[in-house]
């Protein structure tokens, strides 16, 4: 799950991590008043579930309060990366003298903890990472220890040599590394962190990941989500209980079990196709989860086919043939559907879905060529 900015610096705040005061605003007029209250100049910045916010024009400075309201008018009415802006973030400008990174995240091949630091932060993480890798610092922490203070200062010194710049740095180090922790993170990240005019260490912006995993014991953070920031789809999926990821494609893939669900999407790929989405309908089986995943796929208007490939262990293929007519039956699809089923009753599931006149696959491979034809307008060729 994503926090926005105001979010995330209210969290890190809380531990102890250094932010500039800051508002937020829904309309150019509680922006005006921000900045009033503030004194000018004021940053406004907008607040969407994206980076590169700067890049795409949603952070501007403002040298009055009319200027803020202005820019908050343009930012409110704009979309950055397809996300809707809904609030603004407004804040007192900092004079800037650097800009560093500082992140917190999980390297899944060392299994640990990495805390990485870079001297040249304002910009994207991995855009350092391609054009000068050299300029930054990994750190994997071993559990048993956390993080230890000489490391903490150690990253310090990979960004300041003014000592009490390091000791500042490596204080935040320490409570971005433990906050991340706190609220069940998957990455945590402040960049830029600035030092300012004189001599002040401040994080500028804030980035938080939560691990979905953790939320069921983080109702405080579970809460911060942000409905209206998320694909429509997704939060339906959501709430039907089913593991859903909206993606670009014209395939629409109904699966069970993730590790099929993934490999689908590469047979889809892999016979020239686009999956629309990854979705994993569970191994339950309960036809109303796929009623509520034939609504989900058939409301993405780029969907050209539907494809279903189940194998049936736990999942029976008859409550999953059976959720199939039943969903058609109320749903009139134009969308032709092509399907495949294995396993647990499958005669059971052939029968239903032959009465309803549908045809039904036991090949894998056919089946997906079919669907990728389909979406492409093509007879298939089996
Ligand atoms: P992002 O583009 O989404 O990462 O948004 P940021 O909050 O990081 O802002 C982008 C850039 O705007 C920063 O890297 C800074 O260079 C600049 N910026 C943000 N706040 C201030 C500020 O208070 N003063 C100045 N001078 N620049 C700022
Ligand atoms: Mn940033």
């Amino acid at each position: 799950m994503n926090l926005h900015e105001f979010q995330a610096r209210s969290l890190l705040g809380a531990h102890g991590i250094p932010f500039p005061p800051g508002e937020v605003a829904a309309t150019p007029e509680e922006a005006r008043a921000i900045a009033q209250r503030f004194g000018v100049p004021v940053v406004v910045k907008a607040q969407v579930h994206a980076g590169g916010r700067g890049k795409a024009g949603g952070v501007k400075l403002a040298r009055d309060p009319a200027e803020a309201a202005a820019f908050a008018t343009h930012i409110l009415a704009m979309t950055i990366k397809g996300l809707a802006v809904r609030r603004v973030l407004v804040t007192p400008a900092v004079t800037i003298t650097s800009e560093s990174y500082v992140g917190v995240t999980i390297d899944r091949s060392a299994q640990r903890v990495l805390v990485m630091v870079s001297p040249a932060g304002g910009v994207d993480i991995e855009e350092v990472a391609a054009r000068a890798p050299d300029k930054i610092h990994r750190l994997t922490v071993d559990p048993r220890y956390g993080l230890l203070a000489h490391q903490a200062m150690a990253l310090g010194f990979r960004l300041y040599q003014d000592i009490a710049q390091v000791r500042a740095a490596a204080d935040i180090i320490q409570r971005l590394y433990a906050a991340f922790g706190a609220v069940g993170g998957s990455l945590a990240e402040l960049n830029p962190l600035v030092t300012t005019g004189d001599g002040a260490v401040l994080a500028l912006d804030a980035k938080i990941v939560v691990d979905d995993n953790e939320l069921p014991r983080h109702a405080e953070i579970a809460a911060l989500r942000d409905l209206g920031a998320e694909a429509a789809s997704e939060t339906r999926a959501r709430e039907a209980g089913l593991s859903f990821i909206q993606l670009q494609g014209s395939v629409g893939c109904c699966v069970n079990g993730a590790g099929l669900a993934m490999a689908t999407m590469d047979l889809v790929k892999l016979h020239g196709g686009e999956p629309a989405n990854f979705l994993d309908i569970g191994g339950s089986s309960n036809p109303q989860k796929v009623v509520a995943a034939l609504k989900i796929i058939t409301a993405d208007p780029a969907v050209r086919s539907i494809l279903f490939n189940i194998f049936g262990g736990i999942t029976r293929c008859d409550d999953v043939a059976n959720g199939i007519v039943e969903a058609t039956g109320r749903l009139s699809l134009k969308i032709p559907l092509v399907i495949r089923l294995t396993g647990t009753n499958e005669a059971e599931a052939v029968q239903i879905l032959t009465r309803a006149g549908f045809a039904a696959l036991t090949d894998m491979d056919q089946a997906v060529r079919q669907a990728v034809a389909l979406a492409a307008g093509r007879r298939s060729h089996p």
